[in-house]
């Protein structure tokens, strides 16, 4: 199969599959998954699928035209892409949170159910894996999306930095997803009926 053909075959999969690891694809179309890799670049750089942890998932603008969910699954805020949060599920659905802070949120609420949720790197605006990313909280900078904020970055490096020059402090995932639920207890009791 030509590296066209192959392209093409790729967008289609993905398109059916919302996200498909690239050991699928690289099974599926039966080459390497360096081929693969290869294959999947151009479709990253022009924006049709999105990196995730060992996989791709077709982006927002692509799955916008076939699901309305541009509201966030917590707080039904605007999607706004610059912050979202999204938790794939076992089920291959795709829940999108307004930010970090609901993600973490919705991320407590589902346990296990989620396989992987990726975020942008709030620095880079890449896209990464939420397990891996370190959150800051309680910086200076506002955002204007929920509190308490929660901002994400790939590098601790960068977070550590974030918040030498900003304030704040940064948290690994699983202290996050703590903290930001606590935080966001203590601040607003009322909203604990609501959720
Ligand atoms: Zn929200
Ligand atoms: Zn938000």
């Amino acid at each position: 199969m030509l590296p066209l053909e192959r392209q093409k075959r790729i967008k289609e999969l993905i398109k059916r599959n919302q996200t498909m690891k690239i050991s699928e694809l690289s099974n599926e179309l039966n080459v390497s998954e360096m081929t693969i890799h290869r294959d999947i670049k151009p479709l990253i750089d022009e924006g049709f699928v999105m990196k995730t942890f060992g996989g791709v998932t077709l982006a927002n603008n692509e799955k916008s035209e076939h699901h309305h969910s541009t509201q966030c699954i917590i707080c039904s805020r605007e999607i706004n892409e610059r912050l979202a949060y999204r938790l794939i599920l076992a089920n291959n659905k795709i829940e999108v949170a307004c930010c970090a802070h609901c993600g973490l949120l919705r991320q407590r609420q589902l346990g296990e159910s989620v396989i992987q949720a990726i975020c942008p790197d709030f620095l880079k605006q890449t896209t990464i894996s939420a397990s891996l990313a370190w959150f800051v909280m309680d910086t200076s900078i506002h955002m204007g999306c929920c509190h308490p904020q929660v901002l994400t970055f790939e590098w601790k490096e960068h977070a550590d930095k974030f918040v030498k020059g900003f304030g704040g402090e940064v948290f690994s995932f699983n202290k996050a997803i703590e903290i930001n639920f606590l935080k966001w207890n203590e601040h607003s009791p009322c909203h604990k009926e609501h959720h």
